[in-house]
C-alpha cells in the first residue's frame, strides 16, 4: 500500500499571529486542489489557535513545535498536550534537535512526550538524527537505533504505524548543507528496517519517514525519489508559503 506523502513546515520562533494567519490564508488558497498529501504547519504556541481557525475545513493541518509531558501543574512556561489540542493542533513535533541541543530534551523526555501526545489524540512527528561528529565517527546508525529504541519505548506497532518520524541529520539543519539523496535514502531504509524488526511489518509499511535538513524547492524531488523518503520537514524554506508550496508539490 502506498504511503500518503507528508510535508510539514517548521516555522521555529518566527511569525506573529498576524503573519501566521496571512501565511495560512495564502497557503490554503495555493493548496485548494491538493488532496493527495498531508500538509502541516508547525506554528509557535501563540499562533496555533488563529492559524487553526484560518485553515479550518482545508487540507492544511496545524502542529505545535513541542509538547510537555505532564498533564498540568506547576510547570512554568510549559504547554500540555490537552492545551495544544484545545488550540487546534492535530500534530506535535517531538524531539527536534534544537529542543534536544538547546533545551535539554533527551531520549527519555522524547519518549514521554510521544506517549502523552498519542494519549491525547495528537500525532507526534518524532525527530531523530545524528550530529556531524557522530556521522564522521561512523556512529549514524547506532545513534538512530538508540533514538528509535528509547524514543519509541512502550509504543505499540499500531501506534507507530500512525505516527511520523523525521530523519534530520543535525549537520544539515539550517546550514544549507543537505544530505545527498544516497545518504538520506540509506538512513531512511535503516530506520524502516528497524521499525520492521522492533514494531512489525504493518508499522514499517505504514509509518511515514520524513527527511529534514535544508530542503528547498530545487532539491526535494531527488530526495523524494528515494523509496523510503515519504516527505519532508522544512524549516527555513517553509516561512514563505509559495516556497513551501513548491516543495510540497514537487516532492
Ligand atoms: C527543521 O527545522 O526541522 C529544518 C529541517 O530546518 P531547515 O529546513 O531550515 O534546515
Amino acid at each position: 500500500m502506498a504511503r500518503r506523502p507528508f510535508f510539514a513546515a517548521n516555522w521555529k520562533m518566527f511569525k506573529t499571529i498576524g503573519e501566521a494567519v496571512a501565511w495560512g490564508r495564502t497557503f490554503r488558497e495555493l493548496t485548494r486542489d491538493v488532496a493527495d498529501r498531508d500538509l502541516v504547519a508547525a506554528a509557535p504556541y501563540t499562533a496555533l489557535a488563529s492559524l487553526a481557525a484560518e485553515v479550518k475545513g482545508s487540507n492544511v493541518g496545524v502542529a505545535a513545535q513541542d509538547v510537555y509531558f505532564e498533564k498540568e501543574g506547576a510547570f512554568t512556561g510549559a504547554v500540555s498536550a490537552l492545551m495544544i489540542k484545545d488550540a487546534g493542533a492535530a500534530y506535535a513535533i517531538v524531539g527536534h534537535s534544537e529542543r534536544r541541543r538547546i533545551f535539554g530534551d533527551t531520549d527519555a523526555s522524547v519518549n514521554r512526550k510521544t506517549h502523552v501526545a498519542i494519549a491525547n489524540g495528537i500525532i507526534p512527528i518524532v525527530c531523530i538524527g545524528e550530529t556531524l561528529e557522530e556521522r564522521e565517527a561512523n556512529q549514524t546508525f547506532d545513534v538512530l537505533d538508540r533514538q528509535i529504541k528509547a524514543g519509541l519505548d512502550g509504543i505499540t506497532g499500531e501506534q507507530v504505524a500512525a505516527l511520523v518520524i523525521a530523519y534530520e541529520p543535525v549537520w544539515a539543519i539550517g546550514t544549507g548543507r543537505n544530505a545527498t539523496p544516497q545518504q538520506a535514502g540509506d538512513a531512511h531504509a535503516h530506520i524502516r528496517s528497524r521499525i520492521r524488526q522492533w514494531f512489525g511489518g504493518d508499522a514499517a509499511d505504514a509509518v511515514r519517514i520524513l527527511y529534514g535538513g535544508s530542503v528547498k524547492p530545487d532539491n526535494v524531488a531527488e530526495l523524494r525519489a528515494q523509496p523510503d523518503v515519504d516527505g519532508a520537514l522544512v524549516g527555513g524554506a517553509s516561512l514563505d508559503p509559495a516556497s513551501f508550496f513548491a516543495i510540497a508539490s514537487r516532492g
